[in-house]
């Protein structure tokens, strides 16, 4: 039946219908990790009693008619949302034994629908990198191309779904963790507005940044996670409880293309991107035009300081967030400390991996008072501009298109001793963040056999139009439907 490649809408017809319970189906996709995985370390750990458990629960109430859409389908979650009773290491050696009192938001939100919980799936150390390589646990790999990273901080979620291990998957985005393991990996993923999917529960790396949100096979999958997800939550203070959140509803049609306005910022295709990449998002932005969209060059200036401005405040952020791992409260605790000191010093120097440090030290710098106001505030008034010049963008246009990484999947091991390059990695996707803004990544297109990925760019809360437009396109074209061909078997 080919279960690995069905949609979600799919495989709840086909639990709904009885032809196969939830049992049948979470057995099945733990035995493509156990048969795939090793190949891939996508997953930190599998959580098969639990799901098992899960599984009756859902099929009871499928017997019983009193189901949601969603009851009985596996997920797997990054392992960074909290699951009560459940490891959760956030990719650290820090968290390695860490067993969360609670779930997360978005796990309770998506347990109490019905969904399996699979596993938790490997990240880069605290969510911070842009390849998987920073994890304590190992690289995690591409499946279209074993000796190319996955993309990160999201890259055991985004490689376990793009080798059909699980459905759909968690992830959470920074700076561009959603998007860029997306694009790299062949999917669709979307980071929604800030505030519009509750933070409580993830491992903090940079609270003003962070962001949940779904990877998935398509917008169409993608849609149904964020709706189950989104909205107010009163144990996150900055959850947005203005405005009402509807149900999705893909209903773009032919006749309301011309309608919309797609804005092409002319910086984000002048310099750093990968020539063959730029020809396949113009390609797929005249497909757009085709369609009857209208296309209008656009101008968001000052995006280069990006960069600079994110690793900044993120890491300002993290340095305070991760200060919390001393040795004494929680997590990883040095042996036979002789002192307080020595204590805080030791548990830090062996539980943190080196990326992580490097982070706490930068973000302290710029804390510290002397170089706050020439570090720490400059990056937020860059941060001001960018959301400025967004916000001017989208008084001329609907949505905003642009590459979501200036390259495709690059070797493992490539950029690890140029953390610059890597960095660059996310040139297109940390505006975004640094605005709060929406943004989605599809597939739209292979540069040597690896996927390209586009990034979609909304006004706030526009997720239902990103979602839209993404889905409009996946209906007209295939990308999204290609299978790296090692993992294309049952
Ligand atoms: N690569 C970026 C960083 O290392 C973004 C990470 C993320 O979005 N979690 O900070």
């Amino acid at each position: 039946m080919d279960i690995y490649k069905k949609s979600l809408r799919e495989l709840a017809a086909l639990l709904n219908s009885k032809e196969i319970s939830s049992k049948e189906l979470t057995k099945y996709f733990l035995e493509r990790i156990t048969k795939f995985d090793s190949k891939l370390n996508s997953f930190i750990s599998i959580n098969e009693d639990y799901a098992n458990q899960q599984a009756d629960k859902a099929d009871k109430l499928i017997a019983s008619g009193k189901n949601n859409f969603l009851t009985g389908i596996p997920i797997a979650h990054k392992d960074l949302f909290s699951t009560k009773d459940i490891f959760t290491t956030c990719g650290s050696k820090m968290l390695e034994h860490y067993l969360p009192p609670y779930d997360a938001t978005v796990v309770k939100k998506l347990n109490d629908a019905g969904m399996i919980s699979i596993g938790k799936t490997n990240m880069d150390e605290f969510a911070m990198g842009s390849s998987n390589e920073s994890s304590y646990f190992g690289d995690v790999k591409n499946p279209w191309n074993l000796e190319k990273v996955p993309g990160g901080s999201s890259g055991g979620s985004a490689s376990a779904v793009a080798a059909r291990l699980c459905p759909v998957a968690s992830g959470s985005d920074t700076g561009g963790s959603i998007r860029q393991p997306a694009a790299f990996c062949g999917l669709t993923g979307l980071k929604p507005t800030y505030g519009s999917v509750s933070r409580y529960g993830m491992i903090a790396y940079a609270s003003s940044l962070d962001q949940g949100g779904p990877i998935g096979k398509s917008a169409e999958d993608c849609a149904v996670i964020f709706d189950e997800i989104k909205g107010f939550d009163k144990n996150d203070s900055t959850s947005n409880y203005q405005i009402d959140f509807k149900k999705t509803r893909m209903d773009l049609s032919k006749k309301d293309v011309n309608k919309i306005t797609i804005g092409i910022p002319k910086e984000y295709f002048s310099q750093g991107i990968d020539e063959d990449i730029s020809k396949i998002i113009f390609q797929a932005i005249e497909e757009f035009k085709n369609f009857g969209f209208n296309i209008k060059e656009i101008t968001l200036p000052d995006h280069g300081y990006s960069i600079p401005a994110y690793y900044i405040i993120a890491s300002a952020e993290a340095s305070s967030n991760l200060s919390r791992y001393d040795g004494v409260k929680f997590g990883y605790r040095c042996k036979d400390p002789i002192n307080l000191e020595d204590l805080y010093f030791r548990t830090r120097k062996e539980g943190f991996g080196t990326e992580v440090k490097k982070r706490i030290m930068i973000g302290t710098y710029a804390l510290s008072s002397g170089f706050y106001d020439e570090y720490y505030m400059r990056a937020l008034k860059i941060r001001r501009i960018i959301r400025d010049n967004f916000k001017k963008a989208f008084q001329e246009v609907d949505f905003i298109f642009s590459p979501t990484s200036p390259t495709t999947a690059f070797n493992l091991g490539e950029k690890t001793s140029n953390a610059l390059e890597m960095y660059l990695s996310d040139i297109y996707t940390t505006p975004v963040n640094l605005a709060g803004l929406p943004a989605i990544s599809i597939p739209v297109g292979f540069n040597n056999e690896l996927p390209v990925g586009m990034q979609i760019i909304g006004d706030y809360f526009s997720e239902s139009n990103i979602l839209n437009i993404a889905n409009y396109f996946q209906k007209e074209t295939d990308w999204h439907n290609y299978i790296p061909e090692e993992f294309n078997h049952e």
